[in-house]
């Protein structure tokens, strides 16, 4: 996207295989260059597009990096589902975009080779996930020194269900979210509260703290998306109804603002703001995802492949919900990983294509991992 005095060019817009909507929105702004998933969404896509109108289409993660470098661009907005978002969001700062970053899995995968690169290219990453979006206003023109940073959580729709419960929900049920309308992957993510544990590792990049800075609290009613306690003990809270519109306008218009994105909250009448800690035992993928994050890079990459794979067997039917814990922490406990000599690349393209090859490598090897241990 080019912006263009608090106005968008839209320059490219791309979508896994939905070509229905792609089609309706390229239709609207006409960008010069779309990107999708595979040969086969890019035939139907084809067809949809008007006449005379003749973009260049990009497919699968080649097409994705190339869109996400487009010279014209200044800003990209990463949003892609799960691991394969990584390739877009390295390509934008490796061409020194300004980056908004929905894809968490970018920076749990490569976090710090992102800061890395967005100190060597000019790229700057503004948060989008609504948390770390909140603690970003948080924070922003203060530099008064913090006590912790707290990210809340809804605790999914199994909040109070006991445990012996868990094991028989099926995956309709867990694809209920109390507050947020978002994807399969993150709907399930947030019901095992693997999404919080990741948004801790997140956390940490984005804002160079430590796990023992940042205090998970569960806020069932998802109004406060997060907080900043600082040392002379007062707190900074930021609410908004429930709705990504507003971190995605916050990270769009940055540094400008955008008046009346979302409805405002009525306090009177929105109930009860309540807060608990959250419970590691009923929900051990926290506790696997700081674990992860305790043994560096390359143990986050086996827990984000490996939650990646138990979700969608678990979607598919063939386990239950509560062996999707017990697959990640298995996969964390056996998959070997060995260190990398990247970091002696000559380039930061280089360092890029080596960084990149070794995740594939740590993935492959959890894929293969938790599907023979299931076999
Ligand atoms: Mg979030």
């Amino acid at each position: 996207m080019a912006n263009n005095a608090g106005s968008f060019v839209i320059d490219g817009l791309s979508c896994a295989t939905n070509v229905e909507l792609l089609a309706q929105q390229a239709e609207l702004y006409r960008p010069a260059h779309l990107a999708v998933a595979t040969e086969e969404a890019r035939s139907r896509l084809v067809k949809l597009l008007p006449s005379g109108y003749a973009p260049s289409i990009g497919i699968g993660a080649s097409g994705y990096e190339d869109l996400a470098k487009v010279p014209e661009a200044e800003t990209v907005l990463s949003a892609q589902s799960g691991a394969a978002g990584l390739a877009g969001t390295l390509s934008a700062a490796l061409a020194g975009k300004v980056l908004c970053l929905a894809n968490k899995e970018s920076l749990v995968l490569a976090g710090g080779l992102l800061r890395h690169l967005c100190a060597e290219t000019g790229a700057v990453i503004l948060p989008v996930d609504s948390e770390h979006n909140a603690l970003f206003e948080c924070l922003a023109g203060r530099s008064d020194p913090i006590e912790s940073l707290i990210l809340t959580a809804s605790g999914g729709p199994f909040l109070d269900m006991p445990r012996e419960k868990l094991a028989s929900v099926r995956p309709e049920d867990a694809l209920k979210h109390p507050n947020w309308s978002m994807g399969k992957k993150i709907t399930i993510d947030s019901a095992t509260m693997m999404n919080k544990g990741l948004e801790v590792i997140e956390a940490c990049h984005l804002f160079g703290v430590k796990p023992d800075k940042i205090e998970i609290l569960i806020h069932p009613q998802s109004l406060i998306h997060s907080m900043v306690r600082y040392k002379d003990g007062s707190v900074l809270a930021q609410a908004a109804v429930p709705d990504m519109r507003l971190p995605i306008a916050h990270c769009l218009f940055w540094p400008d603002f955008r008046a009346s994105v979302v409805p405002n909250i009525d306090f009177t009448t929105c109930g009860a703001l309540t807060f608990r800690k959250p419970d590691f035992d009923l929900f051990p993928c926290l506790r696997i995802a700081l674990q992860a994050y305790a043994q560096g890079h390359d143990a986050c990459c086996v827990v984000n492949t490996a939650n990646e794979v138990a979700v969608e067997l678990f979607l598919a039917g063939r386990i239950s919900f509560l062996d999707i814990p017990k697959c990640i922490e298995d996969a964390l406990n056996h998959v070997d990983v060995h260190t990398t000599n990247a970091w002696k690349s000559r380039s930061v393209t280089e360092l890029v294509l080596c960084v990149k090859a070794h995740i594939e490598e740590i993935q492959e090897r959890t894929r293969s991992y938790v599907c023979a241990s299931l076999s």
